[in-house]
């Protein structure tokens, strides 16, 4: 839709074939139908993808001002959260759903909904593109072809990944699409006291004793794992690396330690009862779980307990462990990994450095964004470059 109203903007005709009956549906379920629509935090050194550099340039050109200005034009105000996830001032995904359309009908795209694009090749000095609808199957030229046609999370929304084939046939390399931004599965057999908790942590992903990766934020404990951000943003290394031993240790003090530093050293030679000290930082059935694990009695005071007690009880809730069984399916993650690499395209035109006069963009590309508003950053950036640069009819050649 970015791409769609941006090429329209610079006075290209358009027509945007869409596969779902409505447009948006994807970015009506965003952030939880709130729409965490950028981060100001959204710089090249957040994404994983080939090219740093490449990021960095594509987000020089069409970044966090940009999509603000772009979205204040169509009539969406947006604001900061404490920690810089922006949301629409409406709080509503479907209020910035509507917005886009309007802004594509009043710039006169031609939106054609239930048509599903089968294939596009080279023709002549332009593209041809076949699509079946309703209608039947029609064929149809194009100067130029933008493909913003996702990835593979939640194929119901949309994106099933059914043109990368073409793509793989055209010369692009196609990376394997894979799991991201999904929930963790592991071992939670001595966790159950701690199901349904949610808390913030910090999370490092070991392979062996090497460290593979590592983010903070908040989680939950759930029967077959954890889920939330905080894991969600280390899955797309999981997913790379089906079948290895991999382990999960969460730092429970992550957002707590100088308080707790601070708080035991004041009760350290009192009455205060452990579970009271506990209690400071954590839940009461997360403070039972691990007074009991500690083996220590329900009522032990702070002043009773010795060093060596008192010392493995805070190593432990730095490095609690999981045994990590992989992640779940693209019917449960918010972003796939995978596709074409970002140094096939040009960071600024987002044109194919293989094929002239095609675009590719959002989750085409093999990017990964952490939560928190920076993959919908980067969709609307690498949407809008490639818009704008077709829509004028410009290469960077
Ligand atoms: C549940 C959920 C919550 C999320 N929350 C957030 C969030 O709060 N913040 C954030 O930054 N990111 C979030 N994301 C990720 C974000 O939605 C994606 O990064 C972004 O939508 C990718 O944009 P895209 O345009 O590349 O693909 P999509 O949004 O998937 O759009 C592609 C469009 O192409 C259409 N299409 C696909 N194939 C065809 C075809 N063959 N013919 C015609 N049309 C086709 C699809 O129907 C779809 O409308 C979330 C994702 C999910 C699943």
């Amino acid at each position: 839709m970015a791409a769609a109203l941006q090429a329209a903007w610079q006075g290209a005709s358009v027509v945007l074939f869409e596969r779902n009956q409505a447009p948006g549906k994807k970015l009506q379920v965003t952030g939880s139908g709130r729409c965490n629509i950028t981060n100001q935090a959204a710089g090249a050194e957040k994404y994983t993808c080939a090219d740093a550099q490449w990021m960095h340039k594509l987000l020089a050109s069409f970044g966090v001002g940009e999509l603000l200005a772009m979205l204040a034009d169509i009539g969406i105000p947006v604001s900061p959260t404490h920690d810089g996830w922006y949301y629409p001032l409406s709080d509503s995904a479907r209020t910035v759903v509507d917005a886009f359309a309007s802004a594509l009908q009043l710039a006169g795209v031609d939106i054609r909904f239930a048509h599903q694009v089968q294939d596009f090749f080279p023709d002549g000095n332009g593209w041809a593109v076949i699509t079946a609808s309703p209608l039947g199957r029609q064929e149809g030229h194009y100067a130029r072809v933008i493909l913003a046609a996702g990835g593979k999370s939640f194929p119901s929304l949309g994106s099933r990944g059914e043109l990368f084939p073409i793509l793989s046939r055209l010369g692009h390399t196609v990376l394997p699409k894979r799991p991201a931004l999904a929930p963790v599965l592991a071992d939670m057999k001595e966790y159950k006291p701690l199901l349904g908790i949610r808390l913030d942590a910090g999370a490092a992903l070991l392979e062996g004793t090497s460290e593979l990766a590592r983010t903070r934020g908040n989680l939950i404990f759930t029967e077959w794992g954890l889920n939330g951000p905080a894991v969600m943003d280390l899955s797309h290394c999981i997913s790379a690396r089906p079948g290895a031993a991999l382990t999960l240790k969460l730092n429970l003090l992550e957002f707590h330690q100088p308080a707790y530093d601070s708080l035991l050293s004041r009760k350290r030679q009192t009455a205060t009862p452990l579970r009271v000290f506990l209690g400071a930082f954590f839940p009461p059935r997360a403070v039972d779980y691990f007074i009991q694990r500690m083996g220590q009695p329900d009522g032990v005071a702070l002043q009773n307990m010795d060093d060596g007690i008192l010392n493995a009880l805070t190593g432990m809730l730095q490095a609690l462990k999981f045994t990590v069984r992989g992640v779940k399916g693209f019917e449960f993650c918010q972003l796939s990994a995978g596709g074409v690499p970002v140094g096939e395209v040009d960071p600024v035109t987002l044109e194919s450095n293989i094929l002239p006069g095609l675009h590719l963009c959002g989750e085409t590309l093999d990017v990964v964004g952490p939560c928190g508003g920076f993959n919908l950053q980067f969709a609307f950036s690498s949407g809008s470059l490639a818009g704008i640069a077709a829509g004028r009819g410009e290469s960077n050649r």
